[in-house]
């Protein structure tokens, strides 16, 4: 054994740049429990991927960096701290192998907008660089290295439509009859913090006589099952809602505006500021666009639909 040996094995095995796609997600149901003493919610939450993707792609490379484009360049942090850097490191010090890699990020995912993009951005480094590096893993093994980076990260490893449960980071896909549902997402101006809306969500809370029991979703199972997006519609549900309206009450007149588009229901996507709107079709979900559009109310409105794979290679 020689130093560089190592390498040279590893440039062998890289086949040149890899390119990864990696979607959205909304949760259809957000039960979320009293806080724990770790200091995370117990949750009980269907997650959906859905048609907005960002694209991260990697190349060979003597160290570790990262570029970007897109939705929050020159405002999110390329260093460390990125969920990104974050990744391919828990991956090669998973794997045992040097953390080399050129990364660069096509971000079509809002910042801190309740669509989980850096979770998303997340999952694709650790299927990149498992690709660029030839490591192997399964979904499986890369979803438990997903895990320790955070609550969403392992259900963009496997995307589709699933169950998540403890802090959201276990994953029970939903085998359901292929259905697609359709979407019009309301992106708004600026985002709204995760944790924030958790605190504000534990103040409310604390204002009540007793805190909620943790909501199940049966009822959005059977609606998932029922492949009708009216009473799909009827089922959504989301405890964070409440925290962010109170954080941000403009949200109320988008969410008004969509439902008097013709959306069949609306509800602010994770810890907000983005609402989704469910439709019966594309071309509903076109026009429930288009009126949400002309409202002035939003950043940017569109379309997209669901279940789509997680993180893929191509
Ligand atoms: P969630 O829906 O999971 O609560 P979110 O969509 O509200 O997440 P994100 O865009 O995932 O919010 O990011 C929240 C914070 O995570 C950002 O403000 C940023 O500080 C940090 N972060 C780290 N890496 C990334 C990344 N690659 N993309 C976006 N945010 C990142």
């Amino acid at each position: 054994w020689r130093p560089g040996d190592e390498d040279e094995r590893l440039r062998r095995r890289m086949s040149g740049p890899v390119k990864v796609r990696v979607p959205a997600k909304v949760n259809l149901h957000l039960g979320v429990g009293p806080l724990r003493p770790d200091g995370y919610h117990e949750l009980n939450t269907v997650y959906q991927a859905i048609s907005i993707h960002d694209e991260l792609t990697a190349r060979r490379g003597d160290t570790l960096t990262l570029t970007m484009e897109g939705e929050g360049a020159g405002e999110l942090a390329l260093d460390e701290s990125n969920l990104v850097i974050r990744a391919a490191r828990a991956l090669a010090a998973h794997a045992g192998v040097p953390a080399h890699a050129r990364l660069h990020l096509r971000k079509q995912i809002p910042l801190a907008g309740g669509l989980a993009g850096g979770s998303a951005d997340g999952a694709a480094a650790l299927v990149a660089c498992d690709a660029l590096w030839g490591t192997d893993l399964s979904r499986d093994e890369l979803a438990a290295i997903a895990a320790g980076l955070g609550s969403d990260v392992p259900f963009l490893v496997y995307g589709g439509t699933a169950l998540g449960t403890g802090h959201g980071e276990t994953i029970s896909p939903i085998l359901a009859r292929p259905v697609t549902w359709h979407w019009v997402v309301a992106i708004a101006e600026g985002g709204l913090s995760t944790p924030a809306a958790y605190r504000e969500l534990d103040r409310l809370r604390a204002e009540q006589a007793a805190p909620p029991p943790l909501r199940n979703a049966d009822a959005l199972l059977a609606a998932l099952r029922g492949r009708d997006p009216a009473r799909l519609g009827r089922a959504l549900g989301n405890d964070l809602q409440a925290a962010a309206l109170s954080l941000r009450p403009a949200l109320a007149e988008t969410l008004k505006a969509g439902e008097a588009a013709g959306a069949l229901a609306g509800l602010v996507s994770g810890s907000g500021p983005t609402c989704v709107f469910l439709a019966t079709d594309g071309g509903h979900a076109e026009r429930v666009a288009a009126e949400l559009t002309a409202s002035g109310l939003c950043r940017t409105v569109r379309t997209a639909y669901g279940p789509v794979p997680g993180a893929r290679v191509g």
